[in-house]
């Protein structure tokens, strides 16, 4: 019970604030293994939310994989690499991923929001200066507030706006860096990178693309989006996770060799945080062995991507302006989305309603996110239920 001088009655207001606006984020339980069909609150139901791209989520290789090394190597990497060591298996993983990427070298941690944390303010600081796109992921923005450099949002996903931007700053800061996701997470869109590498060119400044979105999606066999436009080399960092088209967690910076080794001086949540487990950093590596050996799962995930976009837009939705597998139905106003969701969800349907402060207001919607996992039935079965509801509700 709160009392008038509980000094945790805060909590309780702000906690019925969120409610009151609808804000109240309501977690659901899942009760089996990531797939095309999860049980989620006890109902079996067909899974068009998650980042499982390439269903390597449950994928015996991987599973295999990380039994074997629980076996070789135990459960826990005991304390951070830089005082007690770091395992081979490890240092495996790190090459692999430089190679399927086309870097010099790579590097690993916890997870990609903790890659982005790290990277940041080991390489800009005070007197620096950060263009960041105004739309770019909560932990690029954290990474940028802790390294206490100056930061300049750009227009999303406008290279005439960072350029004008730039030459505002010019003489003004000791050095710069230009941060973007790749593939943007709400609307599917992707950064127009060969622009903002040219401007980079020009005004010397470095370049980093966090392509959480994009590895296991675009470019060849899914290597990501420097891959996707030919610019090998140009980009000085590339942030993956490998919690998403990888299937596991964990997060990597891959680039140049000589950033991989200041991250390893200068990264702090490398330094003072423990690496990943054994199991994950196999999983991994057998998740970039099954990438590397075949695109099967990528060319599906797109046949399926096109698929349902085709079928979606038949059926009269507005399905925004997505170039990749994120698949938005854009509804409008955030009590539609949600009364959607929820009926997607009484016909056997799981897609998650997205509004303000996530997306912007009047911008509600479904988010549908595509995998490899689906069939052509699960498919139907899904359009079908989009259909019935779209109707219900007068969306089409
Ligand atoms: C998901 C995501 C992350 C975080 O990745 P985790 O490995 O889950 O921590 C970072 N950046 C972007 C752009 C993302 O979409």
């Amino acid at each position: 019970m709160s009392t008038a001088n509980d000094k945790l009655a805060w909590i309780d207001e702000e906690i019925k604030a969120l409610k009151e606006q609808g804000l109240y984020i309501n977690i659901r339980t899942i009760q089996s293994p990531q797939g095309a069909w999860i049980t989620v609150d006890g109902k079996k139901v067909l899974n068009f939310c998650s980042n499982n791209y390439l269903g390597l989520a449950n994928h015996p290789k991987l599973r295999e994989a990380a039994h074997k090394a629980i076996e070789e190597w135990g459960v826990g990497p005991a304390a951070v690499r830089t005082i007690a060591g770091t395992m081979s298996l490890h240092l495996e993983l790190e090459r692999k991923l430089a190679q399927f990427k086309g870097c010099e070298d790579a590097i690993s941690f916890q997870s990609g929001f903790k890659a982005n944390l790290a990277t940041i303010p080991a390489l800009v600081g005070e007197g620096d200066v950060i263009f960041s796109d105004e739309l770019n992921h909560a932990s690029i923005i954290d990474g940028c507030r802790l390294s206490r450099a100056r930061i300049v949002r750009y227009n999303h996903c406008d290279p005439a706006d960072l350029e004008a931007k730039i030459r505002q700053e010019q003489g003004n800061y000791r050095r710069g860096i230009i941060i973007t996701d790749g593939v943007f997470s709400m609307d599917g869109d992707i950064a127009p990178l060969p622009q903002i590498v040219e401007i980079a060119e020009k005004y010397n400044l470095m370049t980093m693309v966090d392509d959480a979105h994009g590895e296991g999606v675009l470019g060849r066999g899914g290597r990501g989006i420097v891959d996707h436009f030919g610019l090998h080399g140009r980009v000085d960092v590339e942030i993956g996770t490998l919690s998403k088209a990888f299937g596991v967690v964990g997060g990597y910076v891959a680039g140049k060799k000589k950033i991989v080794e200041w991250l390893r001086q200068r990264g702090r949540p490398f330094l003072f945080s423990s690496a990943m487990t054994p199991a994950d950093v196999a999983a991994c590596i057998a998740a970039v062995d099954i990438l590397e050996s075949s695109t099967e799962l990528v060319d599906k995930l797109w046949e399926n991507t096109r698929y349902f976009k085709s079928e979606m837009r038949r059926l009269g939705f507005d399905i925004g302006q997505s170039v990749t597998p994120i698949t938005p139905v854009m509804l409008g106003e955030a009590p539609l989305a949600q009364e959607f969701s929820r009926r997607l969800f009484d016909n056997g349907v799981f897609a998650m309603a997205i509004g303000y402060p996530t997306v912007p207001k009047g911008k509600a919607r479904i988010r549908v996110m595509i995998s490899a996992v689906h069939s052509r039935e699960d498919l139907d079965r899904g359009l079908e239920a989009f259909a019935k509801v779209g109707k219900e509700l007068g969306v089409i």
